[in-house]
């Protein structure tokens, strides 16, 4: 059904800016919701940058709400446990009390979320950069057109051009350590005996700092997640140094050989960003446009599906515009700056080396129900 505005009785119109999970999860939830929604992305085409993630109840329930869930649940993978290890030796075997989690590919999420916005018939433009906007409803692209809408969603990352020609007051900064991802061939067999199918958390600290989080994503693949500091130059070089991580983590040598191979490997260090505000007048921003967080918690797409969800969900009470997108950040964004400073204060305590460390307080964001507005599962 329409969506229309009380004033022009036309059928209201959002521009999205940004095509990746914050973007493409507010587009199909408005358009589900009866928007007319244009979604922007700057590429040529619409591709998910990076290897593996890692998604939890909040997220799927996100998904599930977006009618995207089957889809994403064919090809992706719950580990039995997730498993911290220190120097090659188990300290902790995590099953967060049957919470759901789920590791895929990000292809196969961003897959799965631009088919289920291309059949509800969100309009997808590619190779279109939005420049700037304006609280007044106003979005500037690249080419100089310049696109009107009853709701501006500035999804469009960490470098948001939306947020910068607003001017929204921020504090941003760059973690010490940093990580290369990779998808590689399973190898269970060469691997030899072991609980694989685990997540694995590997730590060490001597005579390096080196973890490599193993992530099975399906029976065919892994995500590798090899984290050094950037002062490091041999762990924190791209393609890896394959005598350095061999050294550390010899059992793994089969799948470490398939990640030498790759040759566009990039190494990433961790944005933050933190915003005085996330809306001005009808603009949102919403994902790492809005709060870049460190991953320790693996919970940066997960917030940012959450929000973009909430927002179509609190543009339907009635308020205007601008009111609605106050009520929304005021009601939905204590959660992600919990999660996003003690995932910063874990990534900066490398935390996670101790095991046991998905305490309540970690989980709180997983634990939350977008559907339900409600937390869900005992703690
Ligand atoms: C090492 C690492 C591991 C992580 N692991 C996890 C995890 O396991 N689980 C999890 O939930 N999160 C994880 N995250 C966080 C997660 O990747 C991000 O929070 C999430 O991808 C943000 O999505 P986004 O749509 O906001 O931004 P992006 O993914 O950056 O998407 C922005 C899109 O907008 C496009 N764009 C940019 N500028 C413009 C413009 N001006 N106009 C139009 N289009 C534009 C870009 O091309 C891109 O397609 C991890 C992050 C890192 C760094």
């Amino acid at each position: 059904m329409a969506n229309v505005n009380r004033f022009s009785g036309k059928t209201r119109r959002a521009e999205v800016a940004g095509g990746g999970f914050a973007g493409l999860t507010a587009a199909i939830a408005l358009r589900q919701n009866g928007w007319d929604v244009r979604l922007h992305e700057k590429s040529s085409e619409l591709r998910a940058f990076g290897a593996g993630i890692y998604l939890w109840h909040n997220g799927l329930r996100v998904l599930e709400g977006l009618g995207a869930l089957d889809d994403v649940l064919k090809g992706s993978h719950t580990p039995p446990a997730y498993e911290t290890w220190m120097h090659n030796k188990s300290v902790s075997k995590e099953t967060f009390n049957g919470l759901p989690w789920r590791i895929m590919t990000r292809s196969h999420l961003h897959d799965a979320l631009v088919s289920r916005a291309r059949a509800l018939g969100v309009d997808i433009r590619v190779s279109s950069e939005a420049v700037a906007a304006d609280p007044e409803g106003r979005m500037t692209l690249q080419t100089g057109e310049v696109v009107e809408a009853d709701l501006i969603v500035g999804a469009d990352g960490v470098g948001s051009k939306v947020r910068d020609s607003i001017g929204f007051k921020q504090d941003r900064w760059v973690s010490k350590d940093g990580l290369i991802r990779l998808i590689v061939p399973r190898m269970k067999k060469q691997l030899g005996h072991g609980e694989w199918d685990n997540t694995i958390d590997m730590w060490n600290f001597w005579p390096r700092v080196q973890r490599i989080l193993y992530s099975p994503c399906n029976e065919n693949e892994l995500y590798l997640g090899l984290m050094a500091p950037a002062a490091d130059p041999r762990g924190s070089s791209v393609p890896i140094d394959l005598e350095v991580w061999v050294e550390m983590f010899p059992f793994l040598e089969p799948c470490l050989i398939e990640a030498a191979k790759l040759k566009t490997a990039r190494y990433d260090k961790y944005e933050t960003t933190k915003l005085d505000s996330w809306t001005r007048g009808k603009v949102a921003l919403v994902g790492d446009a809005a709060h870049a967080m460190c991953p320790a918690l693996a919970q940066g797409a997960g917030c940012a599906m959450v929000n973009a969800f909430s927002l179509s969900q609190d543009l339907e009470v009635g308020s205007s515009v601008e009111d609605a997108l106050v009520g929304w950040e005021k009601r939905i964004r204590p959660i992600t700056d919990r999660c996003q400073a003690l995932s910063g204060d874990y990534a900066a305590n490398r935390s996670l080396s101790k095991g046991n460390m998905f305490t309540p307080a970690a989980l709180e964001a997983a634990r939350f129900d977008p559907l339900r507005r409600v937390y869900s599962w005992p703690q």
